[in-house]
Formats: C-alpha cells, structure tokens, sequence
C-alpha cells in the first residue's frame, strides 16, 4: 500500500522526448526541464520527491554517459499473447530515466515521430502499457502518473483498469498534460484494440473520438493540465478545441492551466557556450557581434542597422506559416534580412527555398534541425517571427526574449500569456490577434517602425530579458496539483 504519511511523494513522468536525450520539440525542452525543476523545488516542501522519468527508447538517442543497464524484461499482455520489450536505466543528474524498447525489429524506433501512423501506435500504445507494466516488476508505485499527449496517454486508460483489480495500483492517481491537442493518435485503433484497450463511453466525446488514445485518456485521467492558463480557456472554443470543446466545458473542473517554463541555465547568452559572443542585459552592446557575425557569414550587406528577423520552428500549419509566406515579400522593401531555420510539411520547406531564391541577398533557408544554430540565432537575431494559428505554450518567444530577440507573436495560448504587448505597460513584444497576412504584416510595419527608435527598442528588449522564465513557480503548481491528488484535502 501506498503510504499517506507523505515523507517521500513518488512521481513517474512519462514522455516521448527529453533532453539531453533526445529532442524535437518543446516536449523535449519540457521533460528535459521540468522534472529537474520539480526536484530542485521540491525542498521546499517537507517531504522528498522520488521523479523518475521513462522514454521509448529511439535507435538515435543520445546518452550523456555510458552507464545505461538493463533492469528487467517486460511482458505486456495483448489479446493473443504477449508484446515483449526490456527496460533499461540511467542515472542521470540525479534522476532515474528508464528506457522502453520492444523486443526483436519492432517498428518506430528510426525516429521519434514516424509519418506513419501504425508504426507510431506500434511504439507509444507499448511504450505506455509497459511503463504501467514495469512498476510491479520493480516494486516501485508511484503516488502519480504524470503522461504527457496521445503517446502516453494509453498509461493513464490502462491505470483506471489496474487499479479495480490490482491492490498494487490502487491509490496511484493520473494527470495528463495537453501539449498539442490535435494530434489525439489517428490510426491507433488497430492497435489498442490487439492490446484489448477499451473505448471510451463517455457522451461528451464525440463517438469519432472515443477510440483514439489521446480522448480515452482525458476520459480516465484523474486531472487534466493544460500548458498554459490561456490554452486552458480555449480548449472550450471551437476555433481550438477540435471537436472536444463539449468535453472540456463539460469537465472544467479537472482542468488547470499551467505555463510552462524554460531551463534559465542551459538558456543563458551570459554563459552560452554555443554563442560567439556572450552578453547580458547589463551589457546589451555586446549583443551586436553575433548579429554582424550571421550576417556576414551569409555574405549579406549590411552597413546600416536593418534588422533580422528569424523563424525557429517545426514547419507546420499549426506555426502560421501560411501568413509568412504571404506576408513576406510584401514588405521586402522596408529592408531586414530573414534567416529560417525549420523543417517540416513540404510545401513550407519548398515556399521558403523559393523565397530564398528570389532573395538571395536578404533570405537565408536552412532546412534542418540544428540546435547550435538555432543557439546563435536567437542570439543575433532582432525580431521572432511567431505567427502561430495556435500554440498551447510555445517556448520559442520565452528564449527569444531571454536573448533580447523581441517576439512578434499572434495572440493566442502560451504567446498571449509570456508576452506583454502594451503600448503603455511594460511591453515587451508584439501581438496580433487576427489570423490573417494584414494583421500579421501591419504588426510587422509597426514592429520596424519601432526598431528605428533605439531607445524604445532597447527599452522593449531588456524587459524581456529581464522576464522570469525559469520553472519556480510551475513547478510549484504541479507539485501542489499532485499534492491535492494525493490527499484532496491538502492543496494550497
Ligand atoms: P513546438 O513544441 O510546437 O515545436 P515550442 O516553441 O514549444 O514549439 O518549442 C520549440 C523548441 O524546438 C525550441 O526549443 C526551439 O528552439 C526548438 N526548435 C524548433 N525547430 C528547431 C530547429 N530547426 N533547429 C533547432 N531547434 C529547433
């Protein structure tokens, strides 16, 4: 049985990616960052936090040291026989990782998200089930399962199930976090129903959605978290709810709204070693050579002060792509430079090379994934371009700002929530609400209108620098959130 005393609070957090392990996203920002913030603000409740992470174990992830063991064999039950995989662990910066890999050449793994959709059901339905699975082979429970999207979200379905016949998961307790609701694990069903996993029956979901994982584990987790508070309230819309506005109206009162943050140490241009030039708000001069550096490595000319705009994202319809490629070379001559740096849905990568074509003396493409450029961007770059139809958080701006990169951002979810964009508050970014290319591009005049005004710049600049992005108060959140799971009667 699960002790209630409440010296030690067990967690398992399971995601798809994490860094330094593997990353390709903001989840893999978020599950890098956050379990270490969880532990670290754990001090200052009286009690210890035993977090352990748990990730599929990918062919291309990368170990920051090389002490990764076997723990056990795992069988997870299927309606004929059994699926079956190992899990190994590593100890890394104080925290136990476990790895899940099915036996044999299972399909998948090659990468983290696959463009099929039974191959990523393959994965992630096991994946889910075996790190349910495993905690009865080691003996260790959990107080919660923290899951995170569709891929982890079959744990949270199977746990209910478990814990109506199984003492050993009886009090375990569940939250799942809503990172990207769109994706909700089309093409599972095959999948879930090998494994025997049941539909969902509740009337509030839509009958299209009570087979895919993502709605049957909103159905059965015990609270649901939303990454930002904005993108809390959304999900009742229909512009964002896709399809699932009446479950979350209906069920209000399992879900919170928690902004994410980002890892201030790992993202700090004073220390950053991938950065030519290190600066801070004290010294935002300094800033100034990394730009000169992208610039001239491009062979663009730049004599006077044109600013740069950048783009940093996965290249999806979700990013508002749309509007950068219509909006963009309108404005070609009001004189910046652009450097992109994405991939994603073909039609954007092409958009962007022809645009590069077209400019080659002011847009530079690069089409892949590249952290240390992505490091030097954020770092030389005058203006994130951050269009998105929608975006539940978005860490993109909040590293931006961290690098006195002021965010041009449409004003939904997590981008509403990080920037402030009042003319006569603290401003410290720039927001439209439409999600057309007038209203992007009339931001995009008044934000080069105001770039020629450098002390408003700077002003707007180091206020963001200035910004509290690090985890201390989310983290604080979730633990008072898996408190109030544990005993209800304990939340703050
Ligand atoms: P999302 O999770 O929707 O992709 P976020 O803004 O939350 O968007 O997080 C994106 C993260 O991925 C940021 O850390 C960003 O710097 C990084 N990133 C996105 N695209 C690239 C890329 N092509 N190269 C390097 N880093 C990237």
């Amino acid at each position: 049985m699960i002790s209630k005393d409440l010296t030690k609070i067990n967690i398992l957090f399971l995601s798809a990616e994490a860094h330094p392990f593997i990353k390709v996203g903001g989840l893999g920002d978020y599950a890098g960052s956050l379990p270490q913030a969880i532990k670290s603000q754990g001090d200052e409740f009286p009690f210890d936090i035993d977090l352990r992470v748990i990730l599929p174990y990918h062919n291309d992830i990368h170990f920051p040291n090389k002490d990764i063991q076997k723990v056990c064999d795992i069988s997870v039950p299927k309606k004929k026989g059994y699926a079956k995989g190992s899990i190994y662990e590593l100890f890394h910066a104080n925290i136990h990782y476990y790895f899940v890999k099915r036996k044999g050449n299972a399909s998948g793994y090659q990468t983290v998200y696959n463009y099929s959709s039974l191959d990523d059901a393959r994965k992630y339905i096991f994946f889910s089930l075996a790190s349910i699975h495993f905690l009865k082979e080691i003996g260790w429970q959990p107080h919660i399962i923290h899951a995170n999207d569709w891929h982890t979200a079959t744990a949270v379905k199977i746990l209910v199930s478990l814990r109506e016949t199984d003492d050993f998961y009886r009090q375990m307790k569940s939250i799942l976090v809503i990172h990207n609701l769109p994706y909700l694990g089309e093409g599972s069903q095959p999948i879930l129903d090998n494994f025997s996993v049941q539909n969902s029956t509740l009337q509030t979901l839509p009958d299209w959605a009570r087979s895919l994982p993502l709605p049957i584990g909103l159905d059965a987790a015990d609270k649901i978290v939303a990454v930002s508070p904005t993108y809390a309230k959304e999900l009742h819309l229909e512009e964002f709810g896709d399809g699932l506005a009446p479950f979350f109206i209906a069920n209000q009162k399992k879900i919170t709204g928690i902004l994410n943050g980002i890892d201030t140490e790992s993202w700090d241009p004073a220390v950053d070693n991938g950065i030519s030039n290190n600066f801070s708000v004290e010294n935002i001069g300094a800033r100034r050579s990394n730009k000169d550096q992208v610039l001239s490595q491009l062979g663009f000319q730049h004599a006077d002060d044109q600013p740069l705009l950048i783009l940093i994202s996965r290249l999806t319809y979700q990013k508002g792509i749309d509007l950068l490629l219509s909006g963009l070379p309108g404005l070609i001559n009001r004189g910046w430079f652009a450097v992109i740096l994405g991939k994603g849905q073909l039609e954007y990568e092409r958009g962007f090379t022809v645009l590069e074509q077209e400019f080659p003396e002011r847009i530079k493409y690069y089409s892949e994934y590249n952290e240390r450029l992505a490091r030097q961007l954020y770092a030389a770059g005058d203006i994130l371009l951050m269009p998105s139809l929608y975006e539940p958080c978005g860490l993109s701006q909040m590293i931006a700002m961290r690098y006195g990169c002021v965010p041009l951002a449409r004003s939904v979810g997590g981008l509403k929530d990080s920037i402030n964009s009042d003319d006569n508050q603290m401003k410290d970014g720039y927001l439209f609400s439409n999600a057309d290319v007038l209203s992007f591009t009339s931001c995009l005049n008044q934000v080069l209108d105001d770039f020629e005004d450098k002390k408003k710049w700077v002003a707007i600049q180091s206020r963001g620098m200035r910004k509290d992005f690090s985890w201390q108060s989310s983290a604080g959140k979730y633990i008072n959130l898996y408190l109030g799971l544990i005993n209800p009667n304990s939340e703050k």
